[in-house]
């Protein structure tokens, strides 16, 4: 006997009603598509579950893969067995006896199906003594058990799990549409990026290089974080713009005071062009109130004035501690703190605004003529697609 299934269980996705059904197919669609190297798995859907089938795999890796996909609750390593008593006590003693460190245990059994003939407290009884009698030195504790060995006497088998394993929450990847995610080398932006995966959106990412100010490996640092992106959902295509001209051109025409300002202006009017472009209908960034001097209201407000797309500021709210302990969590701080610099540390200005005006910054905008050089840049566009597995470049014409 072995565990030969993984239990799914999708939590927050039972309750979404009439989208339930794409939200499970999209749901199914992702962890295959993360299981493409076990080619014996397969996923099977029944009433508020899924189920996978190991065939014959090892459940260690396929379990830590699935931990990291979005829309699943918890899973358990699960036997199934025929819906008889004899079969159903060796696959609980086999549960209890798998599960580690336990002195401790509790039955709980759920009769889905009426036709069984045993209650379920009955059933409870009756696994309860059978291991007990079978083990040593453990004991039921109904309250905190170190373990809880579950049994699903349902229409079509009996399932019998022990170990929950939290799983990755939020909702499948690709339910909740695209947003293009502003992607710096940072630490704040990839988590940002994290987080709406998390609430099912499916990312592209848009880069701003200025080489040679900025290194290829500043520009490789990027692409890094992305395919670290990639693990939580799926490729995610990477636009890297080259802006190196436009930098100059703010630098050289602009008040040096108002240079980041207009940058960043200028960032989020190339970003919805792309936006526009691929049908993209959102931005995400790691903005976060109060941080730098360019993160003020004031700030917020004159930069987001060039754009009435919807901008998706998951940070917003959070202490820089609470971002750490995230791009920690999802692997991406190390590649964050390497040091490359990015284009906006190169040009900083000296006492940048921290509080710019619309009024004076859309009068400064208006003594240049900012367009070429801003067409220059979006046909410039390099699209490079990141895959959790390899990275193609597809040097695509865009535009
Ligand atoms: P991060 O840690 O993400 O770099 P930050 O704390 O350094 O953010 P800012 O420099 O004010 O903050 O940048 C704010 C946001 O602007 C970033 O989170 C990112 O979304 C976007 N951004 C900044 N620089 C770039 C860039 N070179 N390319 C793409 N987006 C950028
Ligand atoms: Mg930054």
């Amino acid at each position: 006997m072995e565990y030969e299934h993984i239990l799914i269980r999708y939590g927050e996705m039972a309750l979404k009603g009439k989208n339930m059904r794409s939200f499970i197919l999209t749901l199914q669609e992702n962890l295959l598509a993360k299981l493409k190297e076990f080619p014996q798995v397969k996923i099977k859907r029944t009433q508020g579950r899924m189920f996978i089938l190991l065939n014959g795999h090892d459940p260690e890796p396929i379990m830590d893969i699935c931990k990291k996909v979005f829309g699943i609750h918890s899973l358990s390593l699960a036997i199934k067995v025929d819906n008889d008593v004899e079969q159903i006590k060796e696959a609980a003693l086999y549960a209890l006896k798998k599960a580690k460190d336990v002195k401790t245990f509790k039955v709980s059994v759920k009769r889905v199906n009426k036709q069984f003939p045993h209650g379920s407290s009955e059933m409870n009884q009756l696994l309860g003594t059978h291991l007990l009698v079978n083990t040593d030195d453990i004991t039921v504790d109904v309250h905190h058990p170190d373990v809880e060995v579950k049994v699903e006497i349902r229409a079509e088998a009996t399932y019998i799990t022990s170990e929950n394993v939290p799983g990755a929450g939020g909702l499948p990847v690709g339910t909740s549409g695209k947003s293009l995610l502003l992607l710096s080398g940072g630490i704040d932006s990839p988590v940002a990026g994290y987080l709406a995966m998390k609430r099912g959106v499916q990312l592209e990412a848009i880069h701003f290089h200025s080489p040679p100010y900025t290194s290829e490996r500043a520009k490789q640092k990027v692409l890094d974080l992305t395919k670290q992106l990639t693990k939580y959902g799926k490729s995610i295509r990477v636009h890297i713009v080259p802006f190196t001209k436009l930098q100059q051109e703010i630098f050289r025409e602009m008040p040096e005071n108002y240079g980041m300002t207009i940058m960043r202006r200028m960032m989020f009017r190339i970003a919805e062009a792309v936006c526009q472009q691929e049908g993209i209908l959102s931005l995400t960034t790691g903005e976060n109130l109060g941080q730098v001097a360019s993160q003020t209201m004031e700030s917020m407000h004159t930069i987001n004035e060039v754009t009435n797309y919807p901008i998706i500021r998951p940070l917003v709210a959070m202490d820089k501690e609470e971002v750490i302990a995230i791009s920690r969590k999802i692997g991406t701080y190390d590649i964050s703190i390497l040091p490359y610099e990015d284009c906006c540390t190169i040009f900083v200005p000296k006492s940048p605004k921290t509080k710019p005006r619309r009024d004076k910054v859309n009068a400064y905008e208006a003594r240049h003529d900012f367009s070429e050089s801003i067409n220059e840049a979006i046909e410039g566009i390099e699209t490079i697609k990141i895959t959790s597995k390899q990275q193609e470049s597809e040097f695509e014409d865009l535009f």
